[in-house]
């Protein structure tokens, strides 16, 4: 299912003739199982990379290029933009699977790509026809261009529903500069898609979403990234002082945007991500308990029930993500922004996240000492420090404070089944 179709808004997509028509990875006309197939061969060979490299990335907390450049050289990155626009038409229940996998393999890439799809579906969504942000749809598919976002700014930590910058405009310029808390691979990025206020007299909540390119931005920075984990995602804070054209702005109100697309999709990206972390780990684990138990004659070591333990999480954990993906897909516009809708997708969040953990620490418990040395290749160190994120991207505690309000209002269900 298109991502675009959910809302039913189908973008009318005008030729751009100023562009070269862009080679699409996909052969048209070619059956859903073999474009699904080759999605998955893809995803695969990008996830060999990250595996390859995901120590040395975490030790030096460096970007993971070798991984990103992989996802380019397989087309990964606009996979969601529809076929005339040079992408696939691919899915959330695909980009999820992506995220899944990589997660399983490097965090830090996993994440990385989460973001991306995360702005990709915001242009995608959003950007209603608009020229410029046509044009950055088929660059985005030729050139595999990785968009990197700016939500946090200056002291108001995770609360995105308020800005302090504000966009300046001056004719059919704009300008904008922006006290970055944190930008992932803001130094590597093609481009950044920030939220500001719509002008200098607006109000903190009057937002809009802008999208700039790398030659329309500089980047002061402000405070490094030597974190627990996550490392590879370079999160650095950064003064951003950019300027471009009025209709880098997506058109419509940062709220709706919030509403339908970016709040769900977030969640959704980064939780199929932790799931594959949370995998990786259950997998570790598994060799490490099937390891004891070869040198044992077959007898499994003491901590092999932790394992059985991290499996029947991992099994809720995945189902959870999966039925929120496809309440996504099949919600249209009115149903994204319902008061339920809008609960279950941020209460999803903090259940994934702390399912996420829990996996994790059961692999830890299954896999004892072992698991825990940073020098056996059984180690779950790094997928503990880097799924210890979860709880952090977007506080727990702050959206179960704002969503007291409607758990109060409203009541249990009658049945299982509504
Ligand atoms: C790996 C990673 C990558 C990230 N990448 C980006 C990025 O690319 N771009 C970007 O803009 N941001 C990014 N972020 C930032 C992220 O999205 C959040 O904005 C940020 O983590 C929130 O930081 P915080 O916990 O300090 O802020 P807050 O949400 O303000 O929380 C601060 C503290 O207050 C508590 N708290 C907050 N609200 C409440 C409440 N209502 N009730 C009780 N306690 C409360 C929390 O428990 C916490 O201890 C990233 C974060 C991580 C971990």
């Amino acid at each position: 299912m298109n991502v675009l179709s959910t809302t039913g808004q189908v973008l009318r997509a005008k030729r751009d003739t100023d562009l070269a028509d862009v080679a699409t990875s996909v052969t048209a006309g070619e059956s859903p199982a073999n474009e699904a197939a080759d999605l998955r061969r893809r995803t695969e060979t990008v996830a060999a990379t990250a595996a390859t490299h995901a120590d040395e990335v975490d030790r030096a907390a460096r970007f993971p290029q070798e991984a990103i450049a992989a996802a380019r050289s397989q087309r990964l990155l606009g996979i969601m933009v529809p076929h005339e626009f040079g992408g696939e038409g691919a899915g959330m229940s695909d980009v999820t699977d992506v995220c899944y996998a990589l997660g399983r393999a490097c965090a830090s890439t996993a994440m990385i790509y989460a973001m991306h799809q995360t702005k990709m579906a915001l242009v995608l969504r959003h950007g209603r026809g608009n020229a410029w942000h046509q044009r950055l749809l088929r660059r985005v598919c030729a050139e595999q261009l990785l968009l990197a976002s700016s939500t946090t700014e200056g002291q108001s930590g995770g609360d995105v529903r308020k800005s302090a910058a504000a966009i300046e405009t001056q004719d059919e310029r704009i300008t904008l500069e922006r006290a970055a808390t944190v930008i992932s691979y803001g130094q590597e990025a093609d481009g950044v898609v920030t939220m500001a206020r719509r002008a200098p007299d607006a109000a903190p909540s009057d937002q809009v979403l802008v999208v700039f390119l790398k030659q329309d931005y500089t980047l002061e920075r402000l405070v490094g990234w030597d974190t627990l984990g996550m490392r590879g995602t370079c999160s650095s804070g950064f003064k951003l002082r950019a300027t471009g054209e009025r209709d880098q702005i997506l058109p419509e109100p940062y709220e709706t945007i919030h509403l339908r697309t970016m709040m769900p999709v977030a969640h959704l990206t980064w939780s199929a991500a932790w799931a594959g972390v949370a995998a990786g780990a259950v997998e570790r684990a598994r060799l490490f308990v099937r390891e004891a138990a070869r040198r044992s004659n077959g007898q499994l070591p003491p901590g092999a029930a932790h394992l059985t333990r991290a499996n029947a999480s991992l099994r809720t954990l995945r189902a959870l993500v999966a039925s929120a993906v496809r309440r996504f897909e099949a919600s249209d516009a009115a149903a994204l922004e319902s008061v339920d809708f809008q609960t279950a997708m941020n209460l999803h969040k903090v259940n994934a996240s702390e399912l996420a953990i829990a996996v994790v620490m059961s692999a830890l418990q299954a896999s004892g000492l072992t698991g825990y040395r940073n020098d056996s290749e059984f180690s779950i160190g790094r997928a503990l420090r880097d799924v210890l994120s979860s709880p952090i991207m977007i506080n727990n505690d702050r959206i179960l404070a704002n969503a007291a309000t409607s758990s109060m209002l409203s009541g249990v269900p009658a049945s299982l089944r509504d």
